[in-house]
């Protein structure tokens, strides 16, 4: 656990953020941000929305602001808000890059897309069946194939598809990383691998 007296030590390079107590940023409370608060310290990127006033930041923005609820005002969860997003960007082809240890959950992800009348492209992590020992990892157990992870290849099928969004499941850390630069669709991440902690790294960072 972090301790207060570390999040308050200054930091040379560190913007205020980390020790702010405030967060007046929250409130538009200038009086009450910190001196190192970048909204101060750095007002022309901080402070600059223009982007947001074009396309295709301005339509994502207005999605994602009506993505958390319901007209109604139900809280929608990941699954539900991942669905009204693709359907309100019109997105239709949905890659879902997946790792094997999260198939069954990759196939109800497939089911319910389709059920919303969305294309479900699924492309699994080991695909290409590439052995540890032909790019060099090393294996537990030499003498037997052990299937590495190939983002690349994920990726690249999902693009050939033409793939309007890309949806991670499970995949490693690192893995994540080359799919994403991979992908010529915009990725999002539905589900963080955490081998301990079921997929939910925020219960590391909460005591
Ligand atoms: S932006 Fe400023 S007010 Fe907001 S958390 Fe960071 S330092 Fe605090």
């Amino acid at each position: 656990m972090l301790k207060l007296e570390w999040l308050r030590m200054p930091q040379q390079t560190a913007y205020g953020c980390l020790y702010c107590q405030t967060a007046a940023s929250f409130k538009g409370d200038t009086a009450r941000m910190p001196k190192t608060c970048p909204t101060l310290t750095h007002e022309e990127i901080a402070k600059d929305i223009q982007g947001y006033r074009e396309e295709p930041l301005k339509t994502l923005m207005q999605k994602a602001d009506r993505t958390p609820f319901t007209p109604d005002g139900v809280l929608r969860n990941r699954v539900e808000e991942l669905i009204f997003f693709a359907q309100e960007m019109g997105y239709h082809k949905i890659g879902i890059a997946f790792c094997v240890t999260l198939m069954p959950e990759a196939q109800t992800l497939a089911k319910l897309l389709r059920e919303e009348g969305l294309e479900a492209i699924p492309v699994c992590c080991r695909v290409g069946a590439v052995d540890y020992s032909e790019i060099d990892l090393p294996k537990a157990h030499p003498e037997r194939f052990a299937a590495i992870c190939n983002p690349v290849a994920q990726a690249k099928l999902l693009n050939l598809a033409q793939c309007d969004l890309v949806v991670q499941v499970g995949l490693c850390l690192g893995h994540d990383i080359i799919l994403q630069q991979t992908c010529q669709a915009p990725v999002t991440t539905l589900v963080v691998k955490d081998r301990v902690l079921d997929h939910n790294p925020v219960r590391a960072l909460r005591g």
